[in-house]
């Protein structure tokens, strides 16, 4: 009684306290969720591990400079959503919006390219935009990167795609359209440009207010702009395929051969500039007909001026994102959350028992068993309904009887049939309780 009272005392203490709350834009993971995000990780590194894709992991903070440079001062990323702050030395620094900036800089601090050949690199990790948060969008979000530095060649932008398409496939995601554009070189933008400044000039007060900005500055941008108004004005736009050089155009047919030979459909979409300075010839993007206004799940292309602009050498390079937020809400549409259970529930009850129990749950766990330990001390009755709702297979009943005799009861949950064993033998034919246990569930 005393106990109770002082139970609930506690609790009205702690609900009085002011708890505090995640930020804004961020989110957990809970365990229910995290076996989406397990099972994204094991087929991406899987299929990118056939493609002989090798994993870079990159700081998470970088120096400002870093990300001006290398996405563009004039892109809404760099412009209006950076987490940038003086750190206690006084220098700026960014929290990453994005991958590549990070890889690019290590590929030439770290000279990556004196190693022969093509470098073919993948990375996974949370960035951060400050952005306003909506379903799929948020201020901390997680990005799978593929990035293929050295090589010009036509099947580098297409086996990036097939790489993403893979990906995709492999986790069950159809609904997907695949838009392509090519941006061509330095020379055929800045031609574009001039012929997107001069259509659009006379419609300048009808455009939206950030769209006027990027008249002068990044023209470029303003395709992409979300302003119904905007649109119907650039629907009628030159299209920069119009502009392209012979050696663009040449790049971007064979392009679109390989991707038909693959067999992978897709959408020209002249309009698709992509957010960032940096992008070359192909841009693509991967989008659902299934996440409503964030349909964007995968958005890349080719980066041919960006290795110089960081400082390094003349590297073509090619690569894409994946939304890892976006790609989860389209999992959980399709699949129920993969989960982990454990394949045995180990229940005791007395001194000699309980003590048993814990060094006989480490020996299974090491033969190779999933094994979950009750750890209240309850009685029987209590313990056996937890290992029904602990999703194993079978359950193991030690009493002080049995930790004396060195024996413990094998109990299927399903049928209720028990087994006595030995608990030296049990350990030894782990491998075989293992395979009856998958068989049994
Ligand atoms: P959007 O037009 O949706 O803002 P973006 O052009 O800014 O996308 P990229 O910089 O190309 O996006 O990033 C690649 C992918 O990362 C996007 O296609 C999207 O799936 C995902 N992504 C970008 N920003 C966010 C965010 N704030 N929250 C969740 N996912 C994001
Ligand atoms: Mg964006």
């Amino acid at each position: 009684m005393l106990l109770a009272v002082s139970h609930i005392l506690a609790r009205i203490y702690i609900l009085e306290m002011e708890s505090i709350q995640s930020l804004r834009g961020t989110r957990d993971i809970l365990p229910e969720e995290v076996g989406y995000w397990q099972w994204v990780a094991s087929v991406a590194e899987e299929t990118l591990a056939r493609g002989n894709y090798q994993e870079i992991r990159t700081p998470i903070f970088e120096p400002t400079a870093l990300f001006e440079r290398g996405i563009g001062e004039a892109t809404d990323v760099v412009g209006k959503e950076m987490y940038t702050f003086c750190d206690r030395g006084d220098r700026s620094i960014t929290l990453r919006p994005e991958g590549t900036a990070g890889v690019v800089r290590a590929y030439i601090e770290r000279k990556l390219f004196a190693n022969p050949g093509v470098q073919r690199l993948w990375y996974m990790g949370p960035m951060f935009r400050y952005e306003r948060p909506q379903a799929g969008r948020q201020r901390q979000f997680h990005q799978l990167g593929v990035e293929v530095l050295g090589s010009d060649d036509p099947r580098a932008d297409v086996e990036v795609i097939a790489v993403a398409v893979d990906i995709l496939k492999s986790l069950g995601v159809t609904n997907l359209h695949l838009n392509l554009n090519s941006v061509g070189d330095r020379t055929d933008r800045q031609n574009y440009r001039q012929a997107l400044v001069d259509y659009l000039t006379p419609f300048q007060d009808e455009l939206d207010q950030d769209s006027r900005d990027r008249l002068t500055r990044n023209p470029m941008r303003i395709l992409d702009s979300k302003d119904e108004r905007t649109q119907e004005i650039t629907r009628d736009a030159p299209s920069i395929l119009d502009y392209l050089g012979e050696r663009s155009q040449s790049h971007f047919e064979r392009v679109q051969y390989l991707i038909k030979e693959l067999g992978i459909s897709y959408t020209l979409n002249p309009r698709l500039v992509r957010g960032l300075d940096y992008y070359t010839h192909t841009a693509f993007e991967i989008i659902s007909d299934d996440l409503g206004a964030q349909a964007t799940v995968c958005g890349g292309g080719r980066y041919d001026g960006l290795v110089q602009e960081l400082g390094g050498p003349e590297v073509p390079a090619v690569g894409w994102a994946i939304g890892l937020e976006r790609l989860i809400i389209l999992l959980q549409q399709l699949h129920q959350p993969p989960q982990v259970t454990p394949e045995l529930y180990l229940v005791s009850r007395g001194e000699k028992a309980e003590a048993n129990s814990l060094i006989l749950a480490q020996k299974l766990r090491q033969a190779g068993l999933r094994v979950e330990l009750d750890l209240s001390g309850s009685a029987f009755g209590k313990q056996f309904k937890r290992a029904d709702r602990s999703g194993a297979v079978a359950c193991l009943v030690l009493g002080d009887a049995e930790a004396i005799a060195g024996t413990v009861n094998l109990k299927w949950l399903k049928s209720g049939e028990q087994t006595v064993f030995n608990q030296v033998d049990l350990i030894a034919k782990a491998d075989q309780i293992k395979q009856q246990l998958i068989a049994n569930n």
